[in-house]
Formats: structure tokens, sequence, C-alpha cells
């Protein structure tokens, strides 16, 4: 078994916050999953890079090279990370959010997609010019594949076609229930009835290893504020060849190869086949330089450590509270089911959004409340239809009756165990 590894260095452990029994006490960031604390060693890598400000690919000044370089650089770091394919391109994006809509915005046209309703906003809003298919909600592993391989089958066989293009958009993590998707079993039933698949790894890739190559998924996406990176930027990794079809996602500078004027006064462009293609104006270069920076220290921190630390966690969540009957946890797949360190939770009696405030005020500790951008899978956990338009806020749920938002703890590689003891205690 691996050892547990230490927490890794990050920034805001020195920040005290004020209690309002009195005295301060140590901010225990418990929030990975909405932004994870960067590396110390990132900001260091970024603080090193300041003084060598300069443009990416703008000319042949000695610092406009170094900048050009380090983004470079910092793609072929992202490449490995996520064990690319050979032929695989990788664009600098803001963000998952940003990575997906510009897949959005490159789907070959009559493209069709498939979404589990559980999926974030961010995968599941974005192909609002496709025609969009959204699965129920699976009970287990077993039923998500079998409920795509369905709704895959139905379409080759419907007498309307069903012979164009089509993708499925999956998470690899929930970033409500933390539960791990079979993206193995989910790609290979998309390719066997002819769709393509992209990975949301926004809450995957900072907890487990994400290998293109061994799941098969066609394209990846995830954002450097929770992959311990500032925020700012995105990454979406795969496929050249609907990217290099597709109009730039962005027109600009960078993006464009030549321009010129026609006779009718007009202008032609021709844009690069490329990253580049999708990557107008100057390039967010601190903020690659910091994806690749994180990307690197999570590789030699080592995922098995680093997994075994947060499973060390999750069961010290889990087994504190074990005698708190109040306390229901969220799943779709059993409480038992393998996960990231993502936990939310409903505490009977409570409004969650109360909670959280208490926990905040009373003990320094960091949660999130709400609906955590997924709107129907939480409203399906937390025993209402995902079809209602319902309320999307935290009103105060009676004595008694269902609450209608939840609490969510998350943590990570820069998680002290004291952080989450205190949590365990706070809620009993
Ligand atoms: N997908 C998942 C699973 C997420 O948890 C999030 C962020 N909460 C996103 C996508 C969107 O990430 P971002 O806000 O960085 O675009």
């Amino acid at each position: 078994a691996p050892s547990l590894c230490a927490p890794l260095p990050v920034l805001g452990r020195d920040v005290t916050v004020p209690l309002v029994t009195g005295g301060e006490v140590a901010y225990a960031a418990l929030d990975y999953a909405a932004s994870a604390p960067a590396l110390q060693r990132v900001w260091d890598d970024v603080a090193a890079y300041a003084p060598c400000y300069g443009s990416v690919h703008r000319g042949a000044g000695y610092l406009s090279q170094l900048s050009t370089d380090l983004f470079e650089n910092a793609r072929r770091t992202v490449a490995a990370f996520l064990d690319c394919r050979d032929t695989d391109q990788v664009v600098f994006t803001r963000s998952t959010t940003d990575s997906l809509n510009l897949l959005a915005a490159a789907l070959p046209d009559g493209c069709e997609v498939f979404v589990f309703e559980t999926e974030h906003h961010a995968s599941l809003l974005p192909w609002r010019n496709a025609r969009v298919t959204c699965l129920d909600a699976p009970s287990s592993p077993r039923q998500a594949v079998d409920t795509l391989e369905r709704a895959l089958a139905d379409r080759t066989a419907s007498v309307h076609g069903g012979h164009g293009p089509a993708l499925v958009c999956v998470t690899g993590a929930s970033n409500v229930t933390g539960e791990l998707w079979p993206v193995r079993e989910l790609a290979a039933a998309a390719h066997a009835h002819g769709a393509r698949i992209v990975l949301d790894a926004a809450q995957l890739a900072p907890h487990h290893p994400v290998s293109v190559r061994d799941l098969d998924v066609d394209w990846v996406a995830f954002s450097g504020h929770k992959l311990y990176a500032p925020f700012g930027s995105g990454v979406l990794a795969g496929r050249a060849d609907w990217l290099r079809e597709a109009e730039p996602y962005l027109a600009g500078g960078g993006a464009s190869r030549r321009v010129t004027r026609r006779a009718d006064g007009g202008l032609d462009v021709e844009w690069h086949d490329g990253a580049a293609r999708h990557e107008a104006g100057s390039p967010n270069v601190i903020g690659a330089h910091a994806v690749a920076s994180a990307c690197k220290a999570l590789t030699e921190a080592g995922f098995d450590t680093l997994v075994a630390r947060e499973e060390h966690l999750i069961r010290t969540v889990r087994e504190g509270l074990a005698d708190v009957p109040e306390v229901r946890f969220l799943s779709l797949f059993g409480d038992d089911a393998p996960r990231v360190g993502v936990l939310s939770f409903v505490v009977e009696g409570w409004n969650s959004s109360h909670f959280a405030a208490a926990l905040s005020a009373e003990y320094g500790i960091g949660v999130r409340d709400g609906l955590f951008c997924a709107h129907p899978l939480v409203r399906r956990l937390l025993g209402g239809d995902p079809r209602s338009q319902g309320e999307c806020g935290a009103p105060e749920a009676a004595p008694g009756e269902k609450s209608l938002n939840a609490v969510r703890v998350s943590f990570g590689a820069g998680t002290p165990d004291e952080h989450v003891e205190r949590f365990v205690r706070a809620v009993k």
C-alpha cells in the first residue's frame, strides 16, 4: 500500500479568520472542488517567470522568444500529463467552461450530443446549438453504460438517420458526490456506436491520473484553478480534426496566418490549423506556465500517494460522522462507491446555507452550500424532481421538510488532517 504523504505546501496556510465566538483560527479551506489553493511550488515557478514578461508569438525580442518557449513547453508538459496521442492538440483556454464551449462551437453540422442530467452545467449547457439528448441519472456505473448504449443504439436504429456525427460529454468525477464515472466503458460504448466522447476532467484531473490513450477519450477538458494553479487558465486537449475544420472560436491576431484585402474591398483570411486557431489574442502565458508547473508537481508527488491520502481523509469524515444520524450524504452509486475527496450532505433540521455559514463563523471552516451548478442532479439527490423548475436558492427548510440545497466539503493534496478533524468535530 502506498504510504500516506504529507500535505503538499499550498498558499493560504497562514491565513487566520475571526470567529464569532471570539479569537482567531487558521482558516480551513475545505472547498477544493470550487477552487484549490495554488501549490507553493506553482506560485514560486510563476514568480520566477515574472521578471521575464513578454508576449507569446510576437516577434524576435528575447523576452518574447522566452515566453513563446515557455508557452509551447507548457503545451508539451500538459500533453504528457494527459498521456495524449501524438496527433492530439492541446489548446489553452480560460477554464473547463471555456474549453467545452470551444468544443461546442467546433461541432460538425448536424452533430447530436448526449449528456447525463447529472453533469455540471459547464458540460450540460454549451451544446445549445446541437440536438441534445439528456439521459436520466443512473444508479450504478453499469447502468450509466447501459443507458448510454441504449440511447446510442436507438439513434443508429432511427429511420430518421442517426449516422451523422455524435458526441458524448461526461464527467470523470462528480462535483457533487465525488463519485468516479466509468469513463473507459462509456468511451468504448460511444465509439462502438460511431460517436465521440469528451471527458470533463475538472474534478478528476486534480485527484487521479488521466490518460487520454488509456481511457480512449477523444477530448479532455480541465481548469487550472482546480488543479492547484491560479485562476484564468484551462485546457482542451484531444483530436485535431474537428478543431481544425471549425471556424476559430475567437477571431483575431494569433489565430490568423494571413489577412489580405480583396479587390471588392472585403477581407480574405487564412486561419492557422493548429492550436493557435482557437487561441486568438495575447495568450495567458503565465496561466499556461502555472498549469504546466502544477502538472509536474502532481506527477512528481505521485498520484498513488495523493489518492491514498485523500482516501484517508474521506474515511476520517465518513467514520467520524457515522454516528450522527442527522447527516445524510448524497450519492448515486452508493456511499462506498469510489470517489475523489468531494462529499455533499444535508443535515436534518438544518438549512444548508445556515449550516455552511455556521461552520465558517464559528469554526473558520470554508465549505460550499447550494446546488453546485448541477441543479438537476442535486434536485434528484434531494428527493425532488429533476425535471421540475423548483427553487435554486436556499429557502428555509422547516423541520421535517426536505432540504432544497446541500453542503459540500472537499479537499485535496494540500489538506492537513487537522482541517478535516475540525470539520468532523464542528458538524458533530
Ligand atoms: N465541470 C465540473 C465537474 C466542475 O466541477 C466545474 C467547476 N465547478 C466545471 C466543470 C467548470 O469549471 P470552471 O468553472 O473552471 O469553468
